[in-house]
């Protein structure tokens, strides 16, 4: 039974039995796991904050070859993100990125950029539009698992598509209008502003994506895009998105 020590950040809890905690985490080092923490609740109650939902902390377990259920001996608090927890849009934003990891990833697969993606999107969550940040953390998530949609050039023909053309979200990319009109009936136009988006998003880390100047109307065109693909791909719906559809309205966001 290896012990192994690693930076983690908190992406599901459920309580078991009358005192434990099973804990999602995704690590710095091993990719999501999931480990359980004895004696951490009283009487239902949590003790400390310091397996709370998107937490970052420190944690030692030890690693049971037998189960996927390791033994987390020891945990310390690195980072709260208390600016996270003031306001429910953040909280809801948050939710959906833990809930894409946490669905969208294998067990032991590691992936140090989505480690750091959720770390500074929890950073950055306070002062940057919701939008914008989901925008980015959808799509370097995507390419970081191996799912981004192909936008380089047209799907069917190969043919530079330089600025507006169609997505497909069936076929998963771009198209130019003839491949879109032969192959892909559930084709709809792109914009050449949102194209031009995505592509920068793909090729440019989150904090350089983050000061790129976003198309005048918005980016709902793209996160609808990016959105229906992922949803394309999943089995069921995100509970934290359909929260955020619900909110929206109240929000105004
Ligand atoms: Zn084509």
């Amino acid at each position: 039974m290896a012990i192994q020590k690693t930076e983690a950040i908190v992406l599901k809890t459920m309580p078991f039995r009358s005192t434990s905690l099973i804990v999602t985490f995704y690590t710095r080092e091993f990719g999501k796991i999931k480990g359980i923490v004895k004696g951490v609740r009283q009487e239902g109650e949590m003790r400390g904050s310091l397996y709370e939902l998107f937490s970052r902390v420190e944690i030692i377990y030890y690693e049971k070859l037998k189960s996927d259920l390791h033994l987390v001996s020891e945990g310390s608090l690195l980072e709260s993100y208390a600016s996270l927890r003031e306001d429910l849009r953040r909280i809801a934003t948050a939710s959906y990125f833990v809930e894409l990891v946490e669905e969208l990833t294998e067990f032991y697969d590691p992936h140090r950029p989505i480690f750091d993606l959720l770390d500074l999107s929890f950073r950055y969550l306070a002062s940057i539009s919701f939008e914008k940040i989901a925008a980015i953390f959808e799509i370097h998530l995507l390419s970081e698992i191996g799912l981004l949609p192909f936008l380089e050039a047209c799907l069917g023909c190969e043919k530079q598509v330089p600025e507006e053309g169609f997505f497909s979200i069936r076929q998963g990319g771009l198209l130019c209008e003839d491949c879109a009109r032969k192959m892909a009936q559930d084709a709809k136009p792109i914009e050449a502003q949102t194209l031009a988006c995505m592509r920068y998003f793909v090729k440019h880390d989150f904090e350089i994506s983050l000061k790129k100047s976003t198309p005048a109307y918005g980016l709902a065109p793209f996160r609808s895009i990016i959105r229906q693909f992922i949803a394309d791909r999943h089995s069921r719906p995100f509970k934290s998105l359909q929260f955020l559809e619900k909110i929206r309205p109240v929000l105004s966001i």
